[in-house]
């Protein structure tokens, strides 16, 4: 029987790696210059690390996403189902309030949730997650807003916006569930079950209801922003003022609610209209409180997360709507493909490959080929040229290069070779 993959986990195949990389060196790009420093935290963390941070309400708790297990020495583990309670312990294992605040941090990689599979949601995912601990000025949550905003525009992605709103602090949070409570508890028996959940726990949380009966029971009751304190309310309107100073385009949600528990004051998601559902790229907020209840000082912090999957699946719509003019337009580095006329060829192709290998990509034909074949091979590696050489080249010292695209064919010298890599696709033969 043939081994398959975990239903919700995916390969990432060659062909995904150039934009995957683009999206990390976008984010290392941004968050780098913005003084941010990157940590890498490890994927397994005692499990009640996440059961103390995410809340018990939350999604990853309700709907039992957490993925724990027993190890052989009997200690509660979990694979990590979001960073920030990770980079949090690192944060306070590691004495980091010690640092002049306030302290940027951003990683990526792969986290776990136990989740119903569909388009956009998947068991194994990837993050890139940004912290700043330290701040509680609305300038920081701006800042980070406005750095999710350049990390997804630096991506080369057009098309995404940005929600704005607040959940108000925790006795703004305190009032507004227990209005939806009295509102709400009537009408229980009409919610789905894990909003009945949700109303019991956190009823906050039922603005997120994906279900139609239950969007309905809730489209006419007040949203938080519609009940903020004084103090929530002027810092909104901060964060507001900074963004639109800054030029950095975004829409006031004022429903908006994040899925982990430990949010306060600002809340923000980034959307992309055409990926399914799932339009979230990613989402953050403010989470004072979370480092002191974590164990460590009371620090406060804001923070996000950006989804790799749908960033990349968003890019490729976009490139798919620009009727790829825009794939077309985007000049792409030469390669080379070398190919040996004869067995004498083979020692120099390699050699050569190894040496031209400091400007570019090169790869070469392990074993002696006929002009035609070795064409072809070149062909199917994919490389803007091919350099031939059989004995006539090797007394000259030279190869026949010839450029795939055009099919221009000349004898060169091995400075020429390196001077096309270097150059890009339309130096050398043009
Ligand atoms: P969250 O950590 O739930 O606030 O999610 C932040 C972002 O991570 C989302 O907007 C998605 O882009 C991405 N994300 C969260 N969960 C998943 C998942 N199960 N599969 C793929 N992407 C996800």
């Amino acid at each position: 029987m043939k081994i398959r993959s975990v239903k919700g986990t995916a390969d990432i195949l060659p062909g995904h790696q150039a934009a995957w990389r683009a999206v990390v060196d976008a984010a290392a790009t941004a968050l780098g210059r913005a003084g941010a420093g990157r940590i890498d935290t490890p994927i397994i963390e005692y499990a009640e690390l996440f059961e103390r941070s995410v809340g018990e309400s939350s999604d990853i708790v309700v709907q039992k996403e957490l993925y724990t297990f027993e190890d052989r020495g009997g200690r509660e583990l979990a694979l990590r189902p979001e960073f920030t309670a990770g980079v949090l312990r690192s944060f306070i294992e590691h004495g980091m309030f010690t640092l002049p605040t306030p302290v940027k941090l951003w990683t990526h990689g792969p986290l776990f949730r136990a989740e119903n599979v569909q388009r956009g949601r998947y068991r194994q995912f990837h993050q890139i997650n940004f912290e700043i601990v330290g701040l509680d000025t609305p300038l920081a949550d701006a800042e980070a807003v406005q750095l999710m905003w350049a990390t997804l525009s630096g991506s080369g992605l057009r098309g995404h916006g940005i929600k704005l709103g607040s959940v108000g602090d925790p006795e703004d949070r305190a009032a507004y569930n227990q209005y939806l409570r009295d509102e709400l508890t009537p009408r229980a028996a009409d919610l789905t079950p894990v909003s009945q959940e949700r109303l019991r726990l956190n009823p906050m949380r039922l603005l997120d209801a994906k279900d139609r009966g239950d969007i309905e029971i809730i489209a006419e009751l007040q949203r938080p922003l519609d009940r903020l304190g004084t103090a929530a309310r002027d810092h909104f309107e901060q964060v507001r003022g900074y963004l639109e100073a800054w030029g950095v385009p975004y829409e006031v949600d004022p429903g908006i609610v994040r899925g982990l528990d430990y949010y306060r004051r600002t809340a923000f998601e980034a959307h992309y209209q055409g990926i399914g559902a799932q339009s979230a790229l990613g989402g953050g907020g403010r989470y004072d409180g979370l480092l002191a209840q974590l164990g460590g000082h009371d620090l406060p912090g804001v923070g996000w997360a950006l989804g790799i999957e749908r960033i990349i699946d968003a890019l490729e719509q976009e490139a798919a709507n620009d009727a790829a003019s825009q794939i077309a337009e985007s000049p792409t580095p030469s390669s080379l493909f070398l190919v040996p006329l004869d067995d004498e060829a083979v020692a120099d192709a390699a050699a050569l490959a190894h040496t031209l290998r400091a400007h570019g990509k090169v790869e070469y034909a392990y074993q002696r080929r006929n002009a035609g074949k070795g064409l072809k091979d070149a062909d199917r590696s994919g490389a803007s040229h091919a350099a031939l050489r059989g004995p006539d080249e090797r007394r000259a010292n030279t190869w026949q290069l010839k450029d795939l695209g055009s099919g221009d064919q000349r004898e060169v010298g091995v400075q020429d070779l390196v001077d096309l890599l270097k150059a890009g696709s339309h130096g050398v033969m043009a």
